[in-house]
């Protein structure tokens, strides 16, 4: 977006279509692109993004999130760097925020006053938002780049389809009172619609172990999600179980896998980022 001369203070826009174009060629510096999705809000997305990100930055990846969640993201509390803000280098591009490990973060929240401060946008201006984001940020080259999407298959994640090249993947996260048909079978069709693979499903909230006798309890109920996701022709990746640590973490502003290694939700996590590394990567061989 260029602003005029001070004799004339329309703001003017680059045109849409030359956006598109530096936003995919810019997204040339990763080599595998992964959206993550979810059927509805509160179920986990925006922490089960964030700890794939870690998690492969642990397994010595370079790893890039963008949160194109743009009302509702927490990626930055997740990884510990809600106070951090962004700055733009001399070409006046977007600098990525380093967060932990030297994963790149790029979030709206993080170019905001403050972190309470409502991002009032309708769906139009959230795609433009998307493009600008994506087309004006100084990435440095990684294997991987996940961009957490809003709940369900809207403004955002059309602009996503479109905007991103080559996208390895989609991931859904849901809970399992929120695995429904209808949230798999949307997400399925959204990503075949755009020739997006379906990674699998990540069942968040999935059980409670308990940490006296290690009881396993289904709190959110079973869903036969195995079955449920068989049928639209994807698999389970993971399932991860509630556990105090995430909030404990949360709320000592650390993330859960480098607070908490050894809590049963990190534990699960690695596993979930091992599976992804062994789909994404095992297809190169
Ligand atoms: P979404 O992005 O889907 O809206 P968030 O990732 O923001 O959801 O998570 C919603 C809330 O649920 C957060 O407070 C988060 O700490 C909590 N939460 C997510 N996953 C777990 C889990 N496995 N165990 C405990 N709390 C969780």
């Amino acid at each position: 977006m260029n602003v005029s001369s001070s004799s004339d203070k329309r703001v003017r826009f680059t045109p849409v279509f030359s956006l598109i174009n530096e936003a995919k060629s810019k997204l040339e510096v990763f080599k595998y692109k992964i959206i993550v999705m979810s059927g509805k809000g509160g179920v986990g997305k925006s922490f089960i993004t964030s700890m794939i990100a870690l998690g492969l930055a642990l397994r010595g990846r370079r790893v890039a999130v963008m949160d194109a969640d743009v009302h509702g993201s927490s990626i930055p509390l997740f990884l510990g760097i809600q106070g951090e803000r962004h700055y733009a280098n001399e070409r006046g591009e977007i600098l990525p925020v380093e967060g932990p490990l030297g994963v790149q973060v790029v979030a709206v929240n993080l170019m905001l006053d403050s972190p309470e401060t409502p991002v009032i946008w309708r769906g139009p201006l959230v795609g433009r938002a998307i493009i600008e984001l994506v087309a004006r940020v100084a990435w440095s080259p990684g294997e991987y780049l996940l961009i957490d999407l809003p709940p369900g298959t809207g403004d955002a994640a059309i602009t996503i389809a479109q905007v991103v090249p080559s996208i390895t993947g989609a991931i859904l996260v849901t809970a399992p009172n929120a695995l429904s048909e209808t949230i798999v079978a949307k997400a399925a069709s959204f990503a075949r619609s755009y020739k997006i693979r379906l990674l699998g499903v990540v069942e968040n909230m999935s059980y409670f172990k308990c940490p006296h006798c290690g009881a396993i309890t289904n709190i959110m109920g079973e869903t036969g999600g195995e079955k449920l996701a068989s049928k639209y022709d994807t698999i389970i990746l993971g399932r991860i179980p509630i556990d105090p640590a995430v909030n404990e973490a949360l709320d000592e502003g650390r993330p859960l896998l480098l607070a908490k290694p050894k809590s049963e939700a990190s534990k699960a996590i690695l596993n979930l980022v091992d599976k992804i590394i062994g789909i994404v990567e095992g297809n190169d061989s």
